[in-house]
């Protein structure tokens, strides 16, 4: 599912798109310049590998996301702006979107179940 940035106005454009195990749901509205704000609610849940003993595990995800969305390339007057996603192509790409933020996920420290409750132990 792909938004045309050019036709994102001050009223707020909402979205809203399932992938795989994820679902997210939010709205894109003019902000200035290229950007565009984005604040959307991510949910669902991630297939995940332990970091500490290896078993997969699936981890939950309730992640609420408030970030800007830049036509093109960002400027460096703009940098003051922390959470910026370039798009190209005037087009904001949620599925790309979400698979980028599910990558993050699984990038992060991720630890199963078991694991979290044996760190547990070890700090009584
Ligand atoms: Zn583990």
């Amino acid at each position: 599912m792909e938004i045309v940035l050019r036709k994102v106005g001050k009223t707020p454009l909402l979205f809203e798109k399932n992938l795989d195990n994820l679902k997210i749901k939010g709205f894109l509205q003019f902000d200035s310049g290229k950007l565009l704000k984005l604040e959307a609610k991510l949910s669902g849940f991630v297939n995940c590998t332990c970091d500490r003993c290896g078993k997969e595990f699936t981890k939950d995800v309730d992640e609420e996301l408030d970030l800007f969305v830049s036509d093109g390339m960002l400027q460096d007057k703009d940098s003051s702006y922390i959470d910026v996603v370039e798009a190209f192509d005037g087009k904001f790409n949620l599925d790309d979107f979400i698979r980028s933020e599910e990558q993050l996920i699984k990038d992060g420290y991720n630890y199963c179940m078991e694991c979290v409750d044996s760190d547990f132990e070890y700090e009584i």
